[in-house]
């Protein structure tokens, strides 16, 4: 098995959506679904195309309130290309053998391979074999090279290269009833002989696009001009050119389109500026030089080495990476975005930016950390709308929306559809207050991974300052119980949202929210020590924070409240205790939030029986008149985040802060809990839960990661892989392989190393970047092998420690441990 070659066989209308996702093509600034270049928005086919950053506004009635979205815009569409007999009907798969049909893409290149055998209305035979791609190296560039082959017949081939930019957002069933109009025709005129442009504007945010295209066209092999004319209407433009060709000869047409908006850095205007790139480009050979040493650069700095059992695992993960890396790369760097949940490559979630930066940065921070630093400035960029926001709820420092957009306003939708019942329904989830402990912890990491003083001093000290000072403005002192609470939230399980017995929605004591925030105050103080005292001193006087605040945050950070009840599966299911302020003696479960333990068990059997899939338990009890808040059950891991994002000695370190016991038991106690409890109903859970069973259950782990690996290959939510990849569990079942598996670390001031690697995975290789120095790592069952290259960096040296087995190296040191 090819690990880097995806392959699909044949033309399946159901499933073209879903493999139009997964072959998108994209360099972190844009990206294109793999749709067929002749095809347009018709149920079966979407194609997209979106620039990073590229956001709109649109208000719409829904259910009798005045709704506004923001939404990444579909930008005109620059793939057409199709060919038609003069005079006859487009050539097209619709009437044609689908098994002729064949897709190839390749991972290692980035290049997208189309054969196909078309058949038109009048039953003539073309035979179509098509390459593109997004050219990472020239991020402005987007390049189509299609070579038909007439099949028994000869004649007039009359060739269309269009830009359309008459296309909306409907790239989502289920925001069908919103407005989708996002782009306003500004002008589509000739360049020159073989080229065109378009521009257009967006109508709210009003960011001008202007896409080139430059046609070419060889018969035989020969460049001719053909009979060439322009086809113009509002928001859409064409080069036509006819060609006589004969029985069995070839006909070659390169399109290199390039595309620059108003938010682009350096250019006079994005209409120069694709018009010079244009005039720059050469040929596509030349360009798909150009662009295959950039993903061989790429992927030296990202590639993950599997050997063992492990052929379909390695290709997914190769697929995975690949996305990853076409969302987010060098060219991102240059840009003021964020990392879209579900890529460049689809409309699902608007485009929007969540706390899925969780699990998508530990992979970059270790292997690109100069993208983590830039799309860390997201955040910077946007603290002072997150002070705004923080304001305006009554709350001191930053508060940083749930989902986030162009500015970093609050996105979340304040209705969402329900389809299965077809309602639409007040949505509270950006009460996921936990989004502000996500940008510390991710500041955090980052910081011990890179050492990066001049980021925190410049930016990052700030960011987790002001996060401090909102989660101990939005904590309240409880005088009876001595401890602080935080009230009226959503965890990261969003089937809850409130109590079954309150109008108001929230929930109080979220475990995983308040054990954060009671973190990001330990982390506020170990900030002010890193830096150097003068930035201290500026930033305390800037920020002004008094004696009597640092007091609080340190109070806080011991006496913040977290809720146990009885293990009920332990005892037999009997009512738990009250739910209340146990001390997590030995037996104790940390409740998701306070009184989960008081709501009624769910009948997983019996739903399962009667629904089959119930991930999505919210929609299915919606439907039903019900409501999963009545019900001891969550979408995702929750609680278990805590086991996901800290080591159990620091869990334990942060309980006993916080004056609870933690026995032995206690983290498998509650992983049995909150597993039997999960319906895993985000790709995120599962990988989460794999982690989790690393070390206890390796089979059930190797299990689960191969459940996450099929997300999108699967499309294993029923028809949400075509809306846009599931990014969070793409690159987050790659950084399992790496620090879960890999057992790679950051402690303090060492890099700690101590693999768990399941049966299957004899050997695992890979380089990552710690502290500035390249370190090349071997990892198998029985040894670890750890090089620092000779012509390394002459960065610090660094730690290293592998199961107790400690080094200081050097560049050319080589540290080589049994480890069985
Ligand atoms: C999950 C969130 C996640 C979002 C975007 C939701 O289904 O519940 O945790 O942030 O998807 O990926």
């Amino acid at each position: 098995m090819n690990p880097w070659l995806w392959t699909y066989e044949g033309f399946r209308p159901a499933e073209e959506g879903q493999r139009e996702a997964l072959c998108t093509l994209g360099n972190g600034y844009v990206a294109t679904r793999g749709s067929l270049s002749e095809s347009s928005a018709d149920g079966v086919h979407y194609p997209g195309t979106y620039a990073a950053g590229v956001f709109n506004r649109l208000s719409s009635e829904i259910a009798g309130r005045t709704v506004t979205n923001e939404s990444v815009v579909n930008l005109p569409n620059w793939a057409v290309l199709r060919c038609r007999v003069e005079g006859g009907a487009w050539f097209t798969l619709d009437d044609s053998d689908p098994s002729t049909h064949r897709v190839e893409l390749d991972l290692r290149r980035s290049v997208l391979t189309r054969h196909s055998r078309m058949v038109d209305a009048e039953g003539r035979v073309l035979e179509l074999t098509e390459r593109r791609f997004v050219s990472l190296r020239d991020p402005h560039l987007l390049v189509i090279e299609s070579t038909w082959v007439p099949c028994g017949f000869s004649g007039a081939l009359q060739i269309q290269s269009a830009l359309d930019g008459t296309v909306t957002n409907r790239g989502v069933p289920r925001y069908a009833e919103l407005p989708a109009q996002h782009l306003v025709h500004v002008d589509a005129v000739p360049s020159d002989d073989e080229t065109v442009l378009l521009a257009v504007r967006t109508n709210d945010s009003d960011i001008s696009i202007v896409e080139a295209a430059r046609t070419r066209v060889s018969v035989g092999g020969r460049r001719v001009a053909g009979r060439r004319s322009t086809d113009v209407a509002d928001g859409w433009i064409a080069t036509e050119v006819t060609v006589d060709v004969a029985d069995g000869e070839e006909t070659t047409v390169e399109k290199v389109v390039s595309l620059y908006t108003s938010r682009d850095d350096g250019i006079y205007s994005p209409r120069v500026a694709a018009i010079e790139a244009l005039a720059a480009a050469g040929g596509f050979d030349e360009l798909l030089e150009r662009h295959v040493t950039s993903w061989a650069h790429a992927w030296n700095r990202c590639r993950l080495d599997l050997t063992g059992e492990v052929g379909h695992t390695e290709r997914v993960l190769n697929l995975h990476l690949f996305h990853l890396l076409q969302t987010v790369s060098k060219n991102t760097t240059e840009l003021d975005v964020g990392v879209p949940a579900r890529g460049l490559h689809g409309e699902a979630y608007r485009g929007h930016i969540f706390w899925d930066e969780l699990f998508i940065f530990p992979f970059l921070t270790l292997r690109i950390p100069e993208l983590t630093r830039s799309l860390l400035r997201y955040r910077s960029r946007r603290l002072d709308r997150a002070r705004d926001a923080a304001r305006a709820a009554g709350f001191a420092g930053a508060m940083f929306p749930w989902q986030s957009g162009s500015d970093g306003s609050e996105e979340t939708q304040t209705l969402h559809l329900n389809p299965d019942s077809g309602r639409w329904l007040p949505d509270a989830s950006h009460l996921q207050r936990h989004i502000n402990a996500a940008v510390v912890y991710n500041v955090w990491q980052y910081w011990k991974a890179t050492a990066d003083l001049e980021f925190m001093r410049f930016w990052g000290a700030e960011l987790v300052l002001e996060i401090a000072r909102f989660w101990a403005s939005a904590s309240t002192y409880n005088h009876s119980l001595d401890r602080y609470e935080i009230l009226g939230v959503v965890g990261p399980d969003e089937y809850h949202e409130g109590y079954p017995d309150r109008d108001e929605p929230g929930l109080d004591n979220n475990a995983y929210t308040n054990l954060m925030a009671a973190w990001c105050l330990v982390c506020a103080f170990e900030t002010l020590d890193l830096l150097p005292a003068s930035r201290r001193g500026e930033l305390i006087e800037k920020m002004q924070i008094t004696h009597e605040e640092l007091d609080r945050w340190g109070d806080i950070s011991r006496k913040m409240r977290l809720c146990f009840h009885a293990d009920r599966d332990a005892t037999g299911g009997g009512n738990g205790t009250d739910g209340g302020d146990g001390t997590g003696p030995a037996g104790e479960i940390l409740s998701q939030f306070e009184g989960f333990e008081l709501l009624q068990e769910f009948d997983w059997d019996g739903y399962r029986e009667r629904y089959g899939d119930i991930s999505r338990l919210d929609r299915i009890l919606e439907a039903e008149g019900d409501s999963p808040d009545r019900y001891q059950l969550a979408k995702q891991a929750d609680t278990l985040m805590l086991f996901h994002l800290f080591t159990p000695e620091e869990l334990a370190e942060l309980l006993e802060r916080l004056g609870y016991d933690c026995d032995e038991a206690f983290f498998e106690r509650n992983l049995r809990y909150y597993e039997a409890r999960t319906s895993h109903g985000s790709t995120l859970s599962q990988m989460v839960h794999s982690w989790l069973h690393s070390r206890l259950d390796p089979e059930h782990s190797w299990q689960l990661f191969h459940n996450a690996l099929a997300s999108d290959i699967n499309d294993v939510q029923g028809g949400t892989t075509r809306e846009g990849i599931h990014l969070g569990a793409m690159a987050g079942t790659v950084d399992l392989v790496q620090r879960c598996y890999g057992g790679i670390g950051t402690r303090g001031d060492v890099l700690t190393i101590d693999p768990t690697l399941p049966e299957e995975l004899h050997q695992l290789c890979f380089s990552i970047v710690y502290r500035s120095q390249q370190i090349d790592l071997q990892i198998s069952s029985d040894r670890v092998t750890i090089r620092l290259p000779e012509d390394a960096l002459r960065g610090a040296p660094v730690d290293v420690d592998v199961r107790g087995r400690r080094r200081v190296m050097r560049p050319g040191d080589t540290f080589e441990v049994e480890i069985r």
